[in-house]
């Protein structure tokens, strides 16, 4: 199947409903484009599980901070269109920022509490962008189901908490980390890596590889696990910390012993590159 590039908010509502309005599923992958296989596996799985598959390419300008890179944020349009093709997508949606925010950017979704700590402790602004620019997505894209990535765990805690509170009638599915042979998470920002930092990049997944292992061994006090993960990270002088953080699984609430489902999150810099991961411990 051709893939159909949609510009339009009007047009690509109406693409959704159209199929819907003959009884079948509409599944919708949002995205900021530079696509990999972690994107790509959202695709295929909207694919496997839904009748239709809408993906959105946009980079959202209001959940970057200032200073942050959205200016040199990659766009790769051609190359992207061609892996949604075939990844089985039917429609990229690629509004124009206007598109997104008619009024401008003076109308924000505030989502409260999960959005205050970790990420959004580091990035004051970042989950109401990701929160406002979600629920506009969702209206112009109407779709039953909406795919996420848990490589960016607090967002999907974010997304949820919003679809449940403003009562939107979609269902977010989260799909698993995609990594790279060598375990770094796969990441459009993993692009501004020079070839040294990318080798240093790897004691970010390192370090929540030797939690678990002293988690398995039978490791439970967070105050110990947490050393054991700063320990890996301060081995790399050229990875600067920024937290480690054991949460009960499904929210962004801090645990210190491991009594059941928990994820560890870490962010950290690798020169100007900002890296997060996470991984659930059992
Ligand atoms: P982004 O383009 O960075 O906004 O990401 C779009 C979606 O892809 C989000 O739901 C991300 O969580 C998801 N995603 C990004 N990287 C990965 C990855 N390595 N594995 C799985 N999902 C990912």
């Amino acid at each position: 199947m051709p893939l159909e590039s949609i510009s339009a908010v009007a047009d690509v509502r109406q693409w959704v409903r159209d199929r819907q309005a003959q009884g079948v599923t509409v599944g919708f992958v949002p995205t900021m484009g530079a696509l990999h296989e972690g994107h790509l596996s959202l695709v295929r799985r909207s694919v496997g599980e839904c009748d239709h598959t809408v993906v959105s390419l946009f980079v959202n300008p209001t959940q970057f901070g200032p200073g942050e890179d959205y200016e040199r944020y990659p766009r790769r349009l051609e190359d992207d269109l061609r892996l949604l093709e075939s990844a089985g997508a039917e429609v990229a949606f690629t509004p124009t920022v206007g598109a997104i925010y008619p009024d401008g950017d003076d109308l924000t979704i505030d989502v409260g509490s999960v959005a205050l700590p970790w990420e959004g402790a580091s990035r004051p602004t970042h989950f109401r962008g990701v929160a406002t620019v979600v629920a506009k997505l969702f209206g112009a894209v109407p779709a039953d189901r909406a795919y996420f990535g848990r490589k960016d765990y607090q967002q999907t805690v974010v997304v949820r908490r919003l679809v449940e509170a403003l009562l939107m009638p979609i269902e977010i599915v989260v799909c698993p980390i995609i990594r790279e042979p060598d375990g770094l998470a796969m990441s459009s920002r993993n692009a501004y890596l020079s070839p040294e930092e990318r080798q240093q990049a790897l004691a970010v997944p390192r370090s929540l590889e030797r939690i678990e292992q002293a988690c398995a061994a039978g490791e439970r006090d967070v105050v110990a696990l947490r050393e054991v993960g700063k320990a890996v990270l301060n081995d790399t002088p050229a990875v600067a910390f920024e937290y480690l953080a054991f949460l009960a699984e499904g929210g962004v609430a801090e645990v210190t012993r491991l009594d059941g489902p928990t994820v560890v999150a870490v962010a950290a810099r690798v020169g100007r590159t900002r890296l997060i991961d996470n991984r659930l411990l059992a």
